[in-house]
């Protein structure tokens, strides 16, 4: 029988190796694009890590590349990647799919040291992946040359404008050779994503992959709010949230997740406190050196640790087993960023929880995660426990937010736990309810008179995803673009 990678066009080789890592079928976006990449043409993809997206560029490079030769200093394809994680895990990917073949990929990334991509680049390579930072420093350093470049892949390019990188890229793309193949992948399609794409494609491929606003249907969610004043101190309301989160940890001996944080400081400080309290944690963010960053996700990877506490540096694209939760500390600033955040979870068909904590005053940013989402986020109750979150007129600001002992606590009742109903049906883009006596607001825990936090202790991990609308198969099926806003 043919094998459906074969029929795609791909060689005997590629297809044996494929077979041998247990890729039997072509995911939606692999089987769209496959075909027109291997003609050459020009690609534009909408989807999100997870769609099997990075074999569906990396394979037609590796047949496309088997013809030539590899020269010293003239790579014949550059990928470029918003994080060195990511980068990283594309290098992993190739090696694993090139085994075959006498292709050579360096990873260009930051962080590492600069002589050994000095020395790979000076031996020659076929495939550069590398971020914008480090390719631009080498390259300006006269270590390669982008003359012969027959394909230019910019991987979730979305992400890349939002850490600033367009001048970068404009760059880059400006110096590469007129005839070649790009192929331009990104998670959303916004209008400066289309408008980059008409200044970089010639008469691409248009390909979508689910919606961009989907979520996996093997997540629950959840969101747990917290109704501070709008005077409550940072350090009371870190302490609130840090015991809520050991609650949910404790109750239901969580025994992986991530722990998103906006800030820095707080990935810091909750990996600490986290790991004297016995939950062993590491903390990933950008201010920390590169090989911190790549040990860290290593251990966490290899279940040296169960915890890791994250920056959004974490959010988008990796792709790790078994991950089963997904906690965000704060509300992402981005809505958008929430979907990448539960992203790390419900994998490969897998359950995944993803908790969201928010105050009263993440009202807007939840209801834009929410319209975003086309569905609520059912709350998580917990009955009779105000006293947490109210700041008393005479508390000064706790400046250390760490959990005191038991003996030093402020009394927390224990949580009285009820069920989280099934996710109101909602309208679309708009949230809807049927408790006639109170307000939407109040339904969705933004009213004065809510509980200070709310969990259910019992039920969640037993309750089917509640997503009232599930969006996206695991490996997507393809939307036409006609069905989309955006495109
Ligand atoms: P990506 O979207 O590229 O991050 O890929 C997500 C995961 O899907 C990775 O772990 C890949 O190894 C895996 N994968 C990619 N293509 C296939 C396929 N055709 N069948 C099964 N798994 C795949």
């Amino acid at each position: 029988m043919t094998s459906p990678f074969k029929a795609l066009g791909l060689s005997s080789d590629l297809v044996e190796t494929l077979t041998e890592q247990g890729y039997t079928v072509p995911t939606a976006i692999q089987e769209s694009s496959i075909p027109s990449l291997l003609e050459g043409r020009d690609l534009l993809g909408c989807a999100q890590t997870g769609t099997g997206k990075t074999a569906s560029f990396l394979l037609p490079i590796i047949d496309q590349l088997a013809a030539g030769r590899k020269r010293a200093r003239m790579p014949r394809a550059i990928v470029l990647e918003p994080t060195r994680e990511l980068a990283t895990q594309v290098m992993e990917a190739f090696k694993k799919l090139s085994k075959r073949s006498s292709l050579d990929a360096a990873l260009i990334i930051g962080g590492e040291s600069i002589s050994a991509q000095e020395k790979a680049l000076a031996r020659g390579v076929d495939i550069l992946i590398s971020t914008p930072g480090r390719f631009l420093d080498l390259q300006k350093r006269g270590h390669f040359l982008l003359s012969s470049v027959s394909v230019f892949v910019l991987d979730e390019a979305d992400r890349m404008l939002d850490m600033g990188f367009l001048p970068d890229i404009e760059r880059i793309f400006s110096m590469l050779p007129a005839t070649k193949q790009t192929i331009l992948l990104s998670a959303t399609i916004s209008p400066e994503i289309k408008k980059l794409s008409q200044k970089f494609l010639t008469d691409p491929n248009i390909i979508s992959i689910a919606a961009p606003s989907s979520v996996a249907s093997t997540i629950s969610q959840n969101k747990i709010i917290f109704p501070f004043a709008k005077t409550t101190p940072v350090g009371k309301r870190l302490e609130v949230k840090f015991q809520a989160l050991l609650t949910l940890l404790k109750d239901h001996k969580v025994s992986r997740g991530i722990v998103f944080c906006n800030r820095k400081r707080d990935v810091d400080t909750l990996a600490k406190k986290l790991t004297a309290l016995g939950f062993p944690s590491l903390a990933l963010h950008g201010d920390l050196p590169q090989n911190k960053r790549t040990r860290t996700l290593n251990e966490f990877k290899t279940q040296k640790i169960s915890l890791l506490i994250a920056s959004d540096i974490a959010a988008r694209g990796l792709d790790i087993d078994d991950m089963p939760n997904v906690f965000s500390f704060d509300v992402p600033s981005q809505a958008e960023d929430y979907v990448h955040r539960i992203g790390r979870t419900g994998r490969a068909g897998k359950a995944g929880h993803s908790f969201l904590f928010a105050s009263r005053q993440d009202e807007k940013a939840v209801q834009a995660i929410e319209k975003l989402i086309r569905t609520p986020i059912p709350l998580m109750t917990l009955e009779g426990s105000d006293a947490a979150c109210k700041s008393p007129p005479e508390a000064s600001p706790d400046p250390d937010p760490s959990p005191k002992p038991p003996s030093q606590r402020k009394h927390q009742p224990r949580q009285k736990t009820t069920t989280p109903g099934p996710t109101p049906k909602g309208k679309k883009n708009q949230v809807e309810t049927k408790e006639p006596t109170a307000s939407p607001s109040a339904l969705l825990g933004f009213g004065e008179d809510q509980p200070a936090f709310m969990i259910d202790t019992t039920s969640y991990f037993a309750a089917p995803a509640t997503n009232s609308k599930p969006m996206q198969m695991r490996y997507g099926t393809v939307v036409k673009p006609t069905d989309k806003k955006d495109m």
